[in-house]
C-alpha cells in the first residue's frame, strides 16, 4: 500500500498502520470477491457511523466473524478507518461489503475443554430474569444480539476439532444456550470423539425438549446443569419470562426415565418464597437430580433502585433455610458462594464440612451432611478443604479406594469409599468424586506461593487482597501457614506479616 497523500500526517499514519494490522487478519470482499487495497484516500466527509457494532453498517463480515472478539475488534477498527478514508485499488475506489478470515488456522488454539468447544454453539439467552445482571447493564455493555453459529463456521470448527485444535479467541466471552442449536447432536458427538473429558452442559432450559434429552440419554460423563429456579411454571414465567415453563416441568421426569445425568439450581431471589425453594429441591430430587445449588442473589449497581434489597439479610435467611433443609432431603444442596456459609455458619471457617452425599454414589449412606472431615487417605489433619477435595479427586481418577475419617457428633468414624460402589456412569468429576460434596475454600497452595514469593523478594510485609467473604478464613489459613513455616525457617528470616 502506498502512502496516503492528502491526510494530516498523524491521522493518516494511524489509519495506514491500523489497516495494515487488520489486513493481516482479514481479507476484504466486494460482493463476495476478495480484493487487496493498494492505498487509502481521505474522504471529503465522514460517511460510516462507527458508534458501536451496529448491524446496519455496510460491512458484513462472513464466517460469523463477529462472533470472535478479536475479529469483532478488527471489524470495529475497519469501520472507524472507513469512516474517514476510502480504499483504492490502483486508481479505483472500492467500498468493501464484507470480509473473511485470511487464514482461519491463525485462529486455532489447542483444544482445552469439551465445554469450551461446545460453547461455539451458544445462542443468546431468551429469558429475562429479574435477577440477571445483564438486565441492568447499560446499553454499551449489553451483549450484542448474536446469530446462531453458521454451518460454515461449525464445519470449520469440527474440522479443527478432529486435528486436536479449536477456533477460538477469548472463549470466556462466549456464553449462552447451546441446546437450541440445530446441530447440537452432531457437535456433541464430534466433541466426544476427540475429547474424552467430562462435559457440563449449563442451560436455563432453552431448547431443552424430548429430542435433545434423547441425544443426551445414557451418555456417560455428561451432566446437564439446569437453572430451574422454581418448580412452579407460573412463577417461573413471572421470574424469568419463560413462556414454555409448563413444558419444561413436564420434561423433568424424562431425565430419570432416559438416564440423563443432571443437577439443578435456583437463585434465592427475594421474591421467591423459601417454601417454593424447598419444593423445587424436592422436585429435582424426585426426578433424579444429583445435587442442587442455591445461588445467593445480589444486584449490580446498574439495577434500578427498586431492585435493591438488603442482600446480607437475605443471604443469612437463605443460608439458614438451606442448612435446615439439608436434613430433610437426600440430595446435597450447595450454597454459592459457598465461602459465605463457611465463614458465617461454621464454628471454624476452615472446617472441612460435608454438605451431603449424592444418592447412588459411593458415599451415599456412608457420609452425611454435617460430618467434619479429619483425614482423607490416611493423611491426618488436612490443612484445608481444597487439599481434601484433591485427595478425593485423585483417588477417584485412579479408580481406587479411599478411607475418609470424619467427626460425627463428637465421634470419630472411618468410612471406606470405593469407586466401584458408584452407580454406573456416575459423572463423579462433574458431580463430586465418590459423591462426597465438600465446600471449596481458600487454596493453601496459592497462599504458600505468595509466602514463597515474599521470602524470595525479601519482603518484610505483605498484603492479602481478598473479598470480604474470604477475609476470615484466609486470615486463619495465613496464621496456620505462618505457624508451619516458622517451624521450618531460621528465626532470623524476615517474616511476612498479615497487615
Ligand atoms: S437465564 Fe441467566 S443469562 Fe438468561 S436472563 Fe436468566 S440469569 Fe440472565
Amino acid at each position: 500500500m502506498s502512502d496516503v497523500a492528502s491526510a494530516p500526517d498523524r491521522f493518516a499514519r494511524w489509519a495506514r498502520e491500523s489497516l495494515r494490522a487488520v489486513l493481516m487478519l482479514i481479507r476484504l470482499e466486494r460482493d463476495g470477491q476478495a480484493f487487496e487495497p493498494t492505498a487509502l484516500r481521505e474522504r471529503a466527509s465522514p460517511c460510516v457511523p462507527v458508534a458501536g457494532a451496529r448491524d446496519d453498517g455496510p460491512i458484513r463480515p462472513s464466517l460469523s466473524a463477529r462472533e470472535e472478539p478479536e475479529v469483532h475488534l478488527a471489524w470495529l477498527v475497519l469501520r472507524s478507518i472507513l469512516e474517514h478514508f476510502e480504499l483504492l485499488v490502483g486508481e479505483a475506489v472500492v467500498e468493501p461489503t464484507g470480509f473473511s478470515l485470511r487464514r482461519s488456522d491463525d485462529w486455532a488454539f489447542e483444544q482445552d475443554s469439551p465445554a469450551a468447544m461446545l460453547a461455539a454453539l451458544a445462542h443468546p439467552c431468551p429469558y429475562r430474569c429479574a435477577f440477571c445482571y445483564e438486565e441492568g447493564l447499560p446499553d454499551a455493555a449489553r451483549p450484542k444480539a448474536r446469530r446462531p453459529t453458521s454451518d460454515s463456521e461449525l464445519d470449520l470448527r469440527m474440522a479443527l476439532w478432529r486435528q486436536g485444535r479449536d477456533l477460538a479467541g477469548f472463549r470466556g466471552l462466549r456464553y449462552g444456550e447451546i441446546l437450541p442449536h440445530p446441530r447440537f447432536a452432531e457437535a456433541l458427538q464430534a466433541v466426544r470423539q476427540v475429547a474424552d473429558r467430562p462435559i457440563p452442559i449449563a442451560t436455563a432450559g432453552a431448547g431443552l425438549n424430548e429430542e435433545k434429552l434423547r441425544v443426551l440419554a445414557g451418555r456417560p460423563r455428561v451432566l446437564v446443569q439446569l437453572s430451574l429456579n422454581t418448580c412452579d411454571p407460573a412463577r417461573r414465567e413471572r421470574l424469568m419470562g419463560d413462556r414454555q415453563a409448563a413444558r419444561l416441568m413436564q420434561l423433568l421426569p424424562r431425565f430419570r426415565e432416559l438416564d440423563v445425568a443432571w443437577a439443578a439450581s435456583a437463585v434465592a431471589w427475594p421474591g421467591l418464597p423459601f417454601e417454593d425453594l424447598a419444593a423445587t429441591v424436592r422436585t429435582a430430587q424426585e426426578h433424579g437430580a444429583l445435587h442442587f445449588v442455591v445461588f445467593l442473589p445480589s444486584f449490580s449497581k446498574y439495577f434500578p433502585l427498586e431492585r435493591a434489597f438488603d442482600w446480607e439479610a437475605r443471604w443469612r435467611e437463605a443460608t439458614a433455610f438451606v442448612r435446615d433443609l439439608r436434613a430433610k432431603v437426600r440430595i446435597p444442596v450447595r450454597i454459592a458462594p459457598d465461602s459465605w456459609e463457611a465463614a458465617r455458619c461454621f464454628g471454624d471457617p476452615l472446617a472441612i464440612e460435608v454438605i451431603g452425599a449424592t444418592p447412588g454414589s459411593a458415599a451415599d449412606g456412608r457420609l452425611c451432611a454435617g460430618d467434619r472431615v479429619l483425614a482423607v487417605a490416611g493423611a491426618p489433619a488436612l490443612p484445608s478443604r481444597p487439599a481434601a477435595s484433591r485427595a478425593l479427586e485423585e483417588a477417584w481418577r485412579e479408580g481406587s479406594e479411599v478411607v475418609v475419617r470424619v467427626d460425627r457428633g463428637g465421634k470419630s468414624v472411618e468410612v471406606r469409599l470405593s469407586a466401584g460402589d458408584a452407580a454406573p456412569g456416575h459423572p463423579g468429576e462433574l458431580d463430586a468424586p465418590f459423591g462426597v460434596h465438600l465446600y471449596d475454600g481458600p487454596d493453601e497452595r496459592n497462599l504458600a506461593r505468595g509466602v514463597g514469593l515474599l521470602r524470595f523478594a525479601g519482603a518484610r510485609r505483605g498484603w492479602m487482597l481478598s473479598a470480604r467473604l474470604l477475609a476470615k478464613p484466609y486470615e486463619l489459613l495465613w496464621d496456620r501457614l505462618q505457624g508451619a513455616n516458622a517451624q521450618k525457617e531460621d528465626a532470623r528470616d524476615p517474616q511476612p506479616a498479615f497487615p
